[in-house]
């Protein structure tokens, strides 16, 4: 009997004294001189009146009872009552009636407990008590089960919020975890509710973290930077890890507008650099960022994570370390889901092909390689060319698969092309076309290491082609460094489009270039436009004085040939040597071209 409700105490306890409940043995017990329990209106069966002609009388006063009861104040969470007293005279002496009604505890609620004190001396009132006992010990006892059973429930509901808690959280870092940020941002952008804004956070080079400094240190990074994201931004605002080195934020706008969220992003950013130079690493707290906002650029939260991860890669493919913010005319092109979502399942069905075009030695007509391009064959049967799907391109993830499948495919079929010919294999190359997210990526440089080792070819064997585009998403130089390093390996370095960008000539200056492809646009002008023929003249000269290697694009007919040959241009490749060929023609193309046949009647020397 240790477990008792302090009211019982209360109105057991004085001013009659000789009523204890909070005492450990019966003999204790004495002076009550009937109790009884009710269920609403009825006495329960069982339930006993001392002297049952007493305990009637006491039962029918108490009823017709006046007056409010006391309210018994209980500790938060204990169960509290309602108690009430009356001295009543009978010829048997006078007792003192108390009540007790139970509130709020689930397995007496509503139950009322009556107790009277006084009526008799000790020993007649220890006779009346004896036949109580049990009922009051029952009482007791329900009262005690329904104690532990509350509070094993209170157990089991703290127990299951922390399950749910830890279902919810990501483990490393304390944050909501990918599934129930998911879960709670499509909660918060119900329709009607605040203006939000959604910010991807992406860890620049954690992975290069992680080899380097262990994952010890990278687990770490981590929890900094958790722990930072959640103190740049307002109490109550979502904070997830949606992968590994990917953070998401969704806040409330209440300012609405690019400027709150610009703050707060800001606040962001300098938290992360804070956090990484307290781990002693100043050099690193770079983050990329996305974000985009609801409802002004997309209702629900799906369509919300396609802007903001277009903003996101905005940000990437500009060189990482900024934040952008999503813009529909100019980001739009990078969230076609559809398109990406049909192009990985054409990759996963191997319908993403890679055809080869030769590239041809203009004064001999010797192939000097291939380039390899990509084709989508539909399961209609139609091919689809790289402009109707260069949406994939900007792309990260499918950008770099596109990437790792031409290099596997095209090696295989040039090294197909070269098992008929292995005198050429010494100058031979295969041109494979190249993203910013492929020099972004560390580990681009040892996948076609050993994609060329697993051939038994060598770093000579490849032309890497990258565009002015890449030269110019290459903000802290991690670009140029792996470009360095892919030439150091020995690769040759080809800038494709060149005339066509932004970048000027400077970059033949800065950047380690061995080749340019004149665009295509120039060659097919060359003609008819003295200007474009003067741009391609242009080239070839400042090619010569600086050392670079010409391919001429778009070659189309022989007198396109003819002039190239003429202006000194070394290689070039069209439709007048070949057009890309699919695989199972690949093996088969001529090791050299007869440059006096006209495109319909060349023939293989090779
Ligand atoms: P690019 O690298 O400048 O490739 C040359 C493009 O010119 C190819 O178009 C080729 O088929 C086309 N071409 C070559 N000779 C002639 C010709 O005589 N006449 C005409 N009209 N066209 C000719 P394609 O295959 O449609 O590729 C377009 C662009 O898409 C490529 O331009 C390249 O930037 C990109 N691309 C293609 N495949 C890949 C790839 O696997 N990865 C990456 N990153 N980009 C690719
Ligand atoms: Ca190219
Ligand atoms: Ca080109």
């Amino acid at each position: 009997m240790k477990v008792l409700p302090p009211m019982i105490a209360m109105a057991a306890g004085p001013p009659h004294g000789t009523f204890g409940l909070l005492c450990e043995s019966v003999a204790q017990l004495s002076g009550a001189a009937a109790c009884w329990l009710e269920t609403g209106r009825s006495i329960p069966a069982g339930f006993i009146a001392v002297r049952p002609d007493i305990g009637a009388r006491l039962r029918e006063l108490a009823l017709q009872l006046p007056g409010p009861g006391k309210a018994l104040s209980a500790a938060p969470g204990e169960v509290s009552g309602t108690v009430q007293r009356h001295d009543v005279r009978l010829p048997e002496g006078t007792f003192r009636l108390c009540s007790l009604r139970f509130d709020g505890c689930p397995d007496l609620d509503g139950m009322v407990l009556w107790l009277a004190f006084g009526g008799h001396g000790g020993t007649a009132r220890r006779a009346m008590l004896e036949p109580a006992l049990p009922l009051i010990r029952a009482c007791m006892e329900r009262w005690q089960r329904s104690e532990v059973l509350q509070r094993d429930l209170a157990a089991a509901e703290r127990s299951c919020a922390r399950l749910e808690q830890q279902v919810r959280t990501d483990a490393l870092t304390g944050v909501e975890n990918s599934r129930a940020f998911r879960q709670s941002a499509t909660e918060r952008l119900a329709p009607g509710r605040a203006e939000h804004g959604l910010i991807l956070v992406d860890i620049d080079h954690f992975k290069r973290v992680n080899d380097v400094l262990g994952h010890a240190f990278g687990d770490a990074y981590l929890q900094a930077i958790a722990r930072a994201i959640v103190a740049a931004f307002p109490a109550g605002t979502l904070v997830g890890r949606i992968g590994g080195d990917e953070f998401a934020v969704l806040a409330d706008t209440p300012r609405s507008g690019t400027a709150y969220l610009a703050g707060l992003v800001a606040c962001c950013r300098s938290g992360i650099q804070r956090a990484a130079a307290m781990l002693g690493r100043p050099e690193l707290g770079r983050a990329s960022m996305g974000v985009a906002l609801s409802p002004e650029h997309a209702a629900d939260y799906p369509d919300l994570f396609e802007r903001a991860d277009a903003a996101l890669y905005a940000a990437k493919a500009s060189g990482r370390s900024t934040a952008v913010f999503y813009e529909p005319a100019s980001h739009a092109r990078f969230n076609n889901r559809e398109l990406a979502s049909q192009f990985r399942l054409a990759a996963r069905q191997e319908r993403i092909r890679a055809y080869l075009q030769p590239v041809v030695q203009l004064q001999t007509g010797f192939c000097r390689g291939f380039e390899v391009l990509a084709r989508w064959h539909q399961s209609d049967g139609r091919i689809r060319l790289p402009s109707e799907f260069d949406a994939v391109f900007r792309d990260h993830r499918i950008a770099e698969q596109l990437t790792r499948g031409m290099v596997r495919d095209g090696l295989d079929l040039f090294g197909r092309w070269l098992a008929r010919c292995p005198a050429r294999a010494g100058d031979a190359r295969l041109a494979i076309n190249l993203t910013t997210f492929d020099l972004l990526n560390q580990e681009f440089a040892f996948d076609l290491q050993s994609e060329l080792s697993r051939r038994g070819l060598g770093w000579s064997s490849v032309t890497l082609e990258i565009t002015e585009h890449v030269i110019l998403g290459d903000s802290n130089g991690q670009i140029h460094r792996n470009l360095e390093e892919l030439r150091a390996r020995g690769a040759k370095l080809a800038m494709d489009d060149f005339g066509t960008g932004h970048g000027g000539l400077q970059h033949l200056r800065d950047w380690p270039i061995d080749i340019l492809k004149i665009d295509r646009q120039f060659v097919s002008r060359m003609g008819s436009s003295p200007r474009d023929r003067a741009v391609v003249e242009a080239v070839l000269g400042i090619a010569d004085r600086c050392g670079f290697e010409v391919v001429a694009e778009g070659i189309e007919t022989a007198d396109q040939l003819d002039q190239l040959r003429r202006m000194g241009c070394s290689d070039g490749q069209g439709h007048f040597f070949s057009a890309a060929v699919p695989p199972e023609e690949a093996a088969a193309l001529p090791h050299a071209y007869d440059l006096a046949a006209g495109a319909a009647g060349l023939s293989s020397r090779g």
